[in-house]
């Protein structure tokens, strides 16, 4: 059907010459879609929701761009948190990763300060090279985040500004889908409920309109996929194909459940189940065939366990994380959520966008799923003309860039999370053996080869979602030494960034190190604790 066979059933708009966007799906994705676009591009926005297929409601740990939207709306953080049963997340801690019992963490931020601009790594390690570090020193030990994580602090005192610069959330995902829907339509967004059931194209392959099951038509100027993995629009209309990764990252499906309290797992490994202090990280396990998250929530703990179906099976993942959680596997109701792993090089194609788990997945170990929206909405705010009638329309967009921004963005997620299998030593059991000696794609493998030749981390040009240091986090622990660096000359004290040389005495590269430890020991003294 095209839209001149259609035209006669549309509706007159109601103001015809007003551009509309039309999101369907009323997820993470699409709520969160429709409250940016409405306040950001101002024209009429209306959601499109089933009542027949439920949102996907995992999703419990976010990145620190999550702060960013909450200002950027203009939401208070106090009450993001309340509405949310959300709490701080500073860092992920990673337990039997590397091999078992072993444990490293991945703080938000840097660490310390860098060093005439370069980063503190390279004297850290100099340091321990030359042993004026002692031998058992972390690179994180230097972090203010992970100093917050060791004494279960919060970032902040109540009604005041964090001290910690890069922080975020763990959240209740069913929470903060009804938050998002509130904010949205505070904002002006329009709300049907419906089932879309087909996406009929006009003669140029734009989306002519969109046929609900109850009949009626809808139409609109830019159409959002928020569809999830069913992705209606971007899949069934526009064709758009997948880029499959699951050759490279084997894991396939999830199993989450909640229990009651807080779970922390102790240095004895044994677990405590309890209400305990409230950690202020995730804790990511290594599992027999995947990996496992706990998420500390205001009133409960978020559990699962991402696994390869090849290597488990989805009864053997749930005994095997209730007892790393101990929690009794009668007791508990599992949800099984299958994954989809690759994404969209052609995320917008068309009068068509696709955003969130539509456009693509990576699984959720460093929490990008939330992020990804996020950063589509500003890429697509940016290659959006302005909204008025003659210009919103789809000859205007600007698809390439668009599409060319949110690749790169993906890949880099794709290769920083796969980095963590590949350094892993593991090698005890089936799973272990297959996801570390995946293929890598060429960009990871060109991007470790140059770390440990000449000690630089290749970034995307454009906002990078991972920085150096977070390369650091995840290389440093696993036995993989930057190259070196070369500042001063060997013996040298690097100077203090800022102070031009002569102005000051040097000072030992030790006393640096002993300074910002004791300065975030402070900071952190006057803290409150988490709880
Ligand atoms: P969904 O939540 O699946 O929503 C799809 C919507 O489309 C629903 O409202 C449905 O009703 C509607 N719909 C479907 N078909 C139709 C139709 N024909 N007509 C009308 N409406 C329709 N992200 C993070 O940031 N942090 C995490 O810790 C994290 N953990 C995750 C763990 C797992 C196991 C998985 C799978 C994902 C995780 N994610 C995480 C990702 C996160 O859950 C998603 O990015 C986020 O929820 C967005 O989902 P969505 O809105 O795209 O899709």
């Amino acid at each position: 059907r095209t839209s001149s066979q259609l035209g006669t059933i549309f509706p007159e708009q109601d103001e015809p010459h007003d551009c509309h966007i039309v999101i369907v799906g009323g997820g993470t994705a699409g709520w969160m879609s429709a409250a940016t676009l409405k306040r950001r591009v101002g024209c009429r926005v209306t959601v499109v929701e089933s009542d027949r297929v439920p949102p996907i409601g995992v999703g419990e740990a976010t990145i620190p761009a999550m702060v960013d939207w909450i200002e950027n709306m203009g939401i208070d953080e106090d009450e993001f948190i309340r509405r949310t049963g959300a709490t701080y997340k500073l860092a992920i801690r990673f337990d039997d990763w590397i091999e078992p019992s072993h444990r490293y963490w991945h703080p938000f931020g840097i660490c310390g300060c860098s060093i005439e601009g370069v980063d503190l790594i390279h004297a850290w390690q100099r340091g321990v090279r030359e042993g004026w570090l002692p031998n058992d020193s972390q690179y994180t030990d230097y972090s203010f985040q992970k100093e917050l994580c060791d004494h279960g602090c919060g970032p902040r005192q109540p009604g005041m500004p964090s001290i910690a610069e890069n922080y975020a959330f763990h959240l209740d995902a069913g929470k903060l889908a009804v938050f998002l829907r509130e904010v949205a339509l505070a904002e002006g967004v329009q709300h049907r409920v419906g089932d879309v059931e087909d996406a009929p194209l006009d003669e140029h392959g734009n989306i002519a309109c969109l046929c609900l099951a109850d009949g009626s038509p809808l139409q609109g100027n830019l159409y959002v996929d928020c569809t999830g993995f069913a992705s209606v629009m971007i899949e069934n209309a526009m064709n758009s194909p997948w880029e499959d990764w699951s050759e490279q990252l084997i894991c396939d499906r999830a199993i989450t459940f909640r229990i009651a309290g807080n779970t922390s797992q102790q240095d004895d490994g044994a677990v405590d189940v309890g209400r305990r202090a409230l950690a202020p990280y995730t804790i990511s396990t290594g599992m027999n065939a995947g990996w496992s998250w706990q998420i500390p929530l205001a009133e409960n703990t978020g559990c699962g366990y991402v696994f390869s179906s090849k290597h488990i099976s989805d009864e053997a993942a749930k005994s095997e994380l209730c007892a790393l959680v101990g929690a009794d596997p009668d007791m508990v109701s599992a949800k099984t959520v299958p994954m989809r792993i690759g994404m969209r090089p052609r995320q917008w194609i068309g009068n068509c966008v696709s955003i969130g788990l539509s456009a693509g997945f990576v699984e959720p170990l460093e929490s990008t799923g939330i992020f990804l929206v996020q950063r589509a909405l500003d890429e697509l705010f940016e290659c959006l003309p302005p909204a008025t009638p003659l210009a919103f329309h789809a000859g205007h967009f600007d698809h390439a860039t668009f599409n060319g921004r949110m690749t790169e963005v993906y890949r880099q997620v794709r290769d920083f999370v796969l980095m963590h299998y590949v350094v892993s030593r593991r090698r005890d059991t089936p799973f272990w053996i297959d996801a570390a000696t995946v293929d890598q794609p060429e960009s990871l493998r060109g991007l470790l080869d140059e770390y440990v030749s000449t000690g630089r981390v290749r970034l995307p040009q454009r906002d990078p979602t991972f920085a150096e240091a977070n390369h650091h986090f995840i290389l440093s622990p696993a036995g993989v030494r930057a190259g070196t660096h070369e500042f001063g000359h060997p013996g040298e004290s690097p100077a203090i960034p800022g102070v031009p040389a002569g102005q000051y005495q040097p000072v030992h590269p030790s006393v640096i190190f002993d300074s910002i430890r004791a300065s975030h020991r402070e900071l952190c003294a006057a803290l409150p604790a988490h709880d």
